[in-house]
């Protein structure tokens, strides 16, 4: 298959690297200039538990990629989405597969604007992976991949990627009841990003007390309230389930929104718990906690942008 990338990070990286080791023609397309120049001279240097090497891969910006692919995923964070994926209208081909693991909401609705439902793939993956640098991406653990259409049809395509994926090492099954999944990991990723973000604290430190496992499960309870009235068959106690053992599996693991905030960059809490207190609202329900943290994580986000930007001044 001809496969490009679209936000080639971590994840992006990861996907098209495996992808790339099974025989598949890949193309990485990212906005970051360093990072397509050291893929390009050095080929993209991947981590994973069966050692480190060199993929030889071309990195791209958008404009340089000119056929439209057999399988475009889209990995940019959730709050880029809109805007990569109208950078690469011109990828969108008739027959062209739109694949997105990303987290958070939104994401289908920007694709549906170029595409038809039948033709786009949705899912979830456990799979890590952490960007050390440009060209440079480690993934060491384990993670399972769920897709299905976004128009909830079987199809020889959809069975064909999942095939791929799977070959390539990223442990995909197809999943009918792909919306309850993705609502299930936005009620999980609802509850410990925002609240490790808020409070610093890693899972196991968040995991460590009765109030920190207490409002983890009444956003999960809350997110996944809102699922089950969208007519959605999200279930609670399989999130509750994975809070409990990824605090104590996963104990010194900070989640991408600390992370982000840490670093000044912009969270995805607007595709997390933003998008849910707006589904919330539509459907005349109250998100209480959930709506806190996010109002709690946009306060520190934007701090954080007006300290980087003061210290941009100062140092001026
Ligand atoms: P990342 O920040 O490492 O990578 C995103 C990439 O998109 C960056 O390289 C960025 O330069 C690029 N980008 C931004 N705007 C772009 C544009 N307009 N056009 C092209 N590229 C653009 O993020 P990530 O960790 O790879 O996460 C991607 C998605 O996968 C997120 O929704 C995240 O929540 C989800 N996810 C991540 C993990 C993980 O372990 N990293 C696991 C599961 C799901």
């Amino acid at each position: 298959m001809y496969i490009v990338i679209l936000g080639a990070g971590a994840m992006g990286c990861l996907f098209g690297g495996r992808l790339s080791e099974t025989g598949h023609e890949v193309v990485l397309v990212d906005v970051w200039p360093e990072h397509l120049d050291a893929i390009n001279r050095h080929g993209l240097i991947l981590e994973t538990a069966e050692g480190t090497r060199s993929i030889a891969l071309s990195a791209r910006r958008v404009e340089q990629v000119e056929q439209p692919p057999d399988l475009l995923m889209v990995f940019t964070k959730s709050i880029h989405s809109k805007q990569a994926i109208e950078s690469g209208r011109h990828l969108f081909g008739d027959d062209t597969w739109v694949l997105t693991l990303q987290n958070g909401l939104g994401n289908i609705e920007a694709i549906e604007a170029l595409v038809p439902r039948s033709r786009i793939i949705v899912g979830t993956t456990t799979c890590p992976s952490d960007l050390l640098g440009p060209g440079r991406v480690r993934s060491l653990g384990q993670g399972h991949t769920r897709i299905f259409t976004a128009d909830e049809c079987a199809s020889s395509g959809l069975e064909r990627i999942c095939q791929a994926l799977q070959q390539a090492g990223l442990q995909c099954e197809l999943a009918p009841n792909i919306f309850a999944m993705l609502w299930e990991k936005l009620a999980f990723n609802a509850a410990v990003n925002s609240l490790t973000a808020a409070t610093g604290l890693s899972m196991g430190g968040l995991g460590a007390t009765a109030e920190g496992r207490e409002l983890a499960s009444t956003i999960a309870k809350e997110v996944v309230a809102v699922a089950n009235r969208k007519g959605v068959a999200a279930q609670e106690s399989v999130v509750l389930d994975t809070l409990i053992t990824t605090m104590r599996d996963h104990a010194g693991h900070l989640p991408s929104m600390l992370q982000d905030l840490r670093a000044g960059r912009k969270t995805e809490v607007e595709a997390i718990n933003g998008a849910v207190v707006r589904e919330a609202q539509a459907l005349g329900m109250s998100v209480p906690t959930t709506e806190t943290l996010y109002r709690l994580v946009r306060i520190l986000e934007q701090s954080r942008s007006a300290q980087s930007r003061a210290t941009v001044a100062t140092d001026k």
